[in-house]
């Protein structure tokens, strides 16, 4: 098979960033303060954020999930792009990254858009995922430990409505997902969810090589 997508230069990749990425000041800020942390990779790019604020858009999204806060990054491109109004239900387990995110939500005058629920995702969706909720969320937004992937998937598809998305962040795994000398207990749920989208009749689907691998599935 040719190959159709290219591989990003340093140079080409600036060039795209300079000519397409318009990051809010507090976005900008944020990026500028995570960088300090150990964890900074677990923060979106750039790129990646706008596009998920081009989705929002697209939907016209008005209620929104996300799995995986960290210090907010992803949760506050989300919460721009939503209307007045519109929601985002954010999950985390870590108080202290959450604080962080709560700052520049407010910061940024999005805090009323945003409801942290401080706890497992797991729990938080089960409880989430009653009757009166399913099918009402447009778009869904999934960056956290990757053995919950699947688990949190399958709640995702009962909360969004039909033509509602789920987004997947890393399906690349940094590259290692191809590579069959890398073995991982994370590395084996994301090959597995990643076959199992490929086949799944429930949603239309594409893995778009964007950061580390933006999986998109559509609700049918
Ligand atoms: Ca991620």
């Amino acid at each position: 098979m040719a190959r159709k997508t290219l591989n990003l230069t340093d140079k080409l990749y600036d060039y795209m960033v300079s000519v397409s990425v318009n990051e809010h000041p507090v976005l900008k800020a944020l990026r500028a303060w995570t960088a300090r942390m150990a964890w900074a990779e677990c923060q979106i790019s750039a790129e990646q954020g706008q596009f998920m604020q081009l989705l929002v858009k697209m939907l016209g999204a008005k209620k929104t999930i996300e799995v995986g806060v960290f210090t907010g990054y992803s949760s506050l491109c989300t919460a721009l792009a939503l209307p007045k109004g519109g929601k985002l239900i954010a999950c985390d387990v870590n108080k202290e990254w959450t604080d962080i995110a709560r700052t520049y939500w407010k910061k940024a005058g999005q805090e009323q858009k945003i409801d942290l629920c401080l706890g497992p995702a797991a729990e938080t969706l089960k409880q989430l995922n009653v009757l009166k909720n399913r099918g009402t969320f447009d778009f869904a937004f999934i960056d956290a430990d990757k053995g919950g992937y699947d688990g949190y998937y399958e709640h995702c598809l009962a909360l969004v409505r039909k033509g509602g998305v789920i987004a997947f962040d890393n399906m690349f795994m940094g590259g290692r997902v191809a590579d069959s000398q890398h073995q991982s207990p994370d590395l084996k749920v994301i090959r597995r969810l990643n076959k199992k989208l490929h086949t799944d009749t429930r949603v239309d689907i594409s893995l778009v090589p964007i950061a580390d691998g933006l999986t998109l599935a559509v609700k049918r």
